[in-house]
């Protein structure tokens, strides 16, 4: 049975079971092959967050070619976006004339993708493609629209998956969501 978790003193609750995701998934797995197949897509796991959704996105499209690389950003300090994004890890494949999948944990104001979007445009790929695990459209404040959305949720903090608090709690199979006092 899914409980309650506790992280630096704050309580979540279960949110989305490890099945809805791994259901969800296999569905948005369907949808990249319909779309992809013959293009040999090229997915980029924006880290740390993304990796658990990007792995098990990957190999729901096993029946189509694809490739995975993985770059780094930083947006996030704490459960407040502080609004700069930072590159870390830069991309070393060649994506002139791809179809690129951006693969995200999820999406919240949206700066961090529409900052992405733009570096990855001036590389020249044949299409971009957005790609997220979880999208939060009340939150948003650039002209973005993710190809691909697993589930829309509230403008509420979540962890799990993949997603963290201060590093923690990735390593949860289920998304919980903080618990209002
Ligand atoms: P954005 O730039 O505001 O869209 O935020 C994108 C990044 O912020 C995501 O890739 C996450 O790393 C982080 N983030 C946004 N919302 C949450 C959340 O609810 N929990 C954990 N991380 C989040
Ligand atoms: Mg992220």
């Amino acid at each position: 049975m899914m409980k309650e978790v506790t992280y630096e003193g704050l309580c979540f609750e279960p949110y989305i079971t490890k099945d809805k995701i791994d259901a969800r998934v296999a569905e948005l797995g369907k949808e990249i092959v319909r779309d992809c197949s013959g293009k040999m897509p090229l997915f980029i796991c924006v880290l740390n967050g993304a990796f658990p959704f990007a792995s098990d996105l990957f190999r729901a499209v096993e029946t189509i070619d694809a490739e995975i690389t993985f770059i780094r950003l930083k947006s996030y300090e704490g459960t407040e976006s502080s609004g700069s994004v930072k590159e870390v890890i830069g991309l070393h494949e060649d994506i002139k004339g791809r179809t690129v999948i951006v693969v995200e944990d999820i999406v919240d104001t949206g700066n961090t993708i529409h900052r992405l979007i733009k570096d990855l445009e001036a590389k020249e790929p044949a299409e971009i493609k957005v790609a997220t695990l979880l999208f939060k459209p009340d939150a948003l404040v650039r002209p973005v629209t993710p190809d691909y959305v697993g589930f829309n949720i509230p403008t509420k903090f979540i962890i799990g998956y993949g997603l963290d608090l201060n590093g923690k709690a990735r390593n949860l199979n289920d998304i919980y969501i903080l618990k209002e006092e």
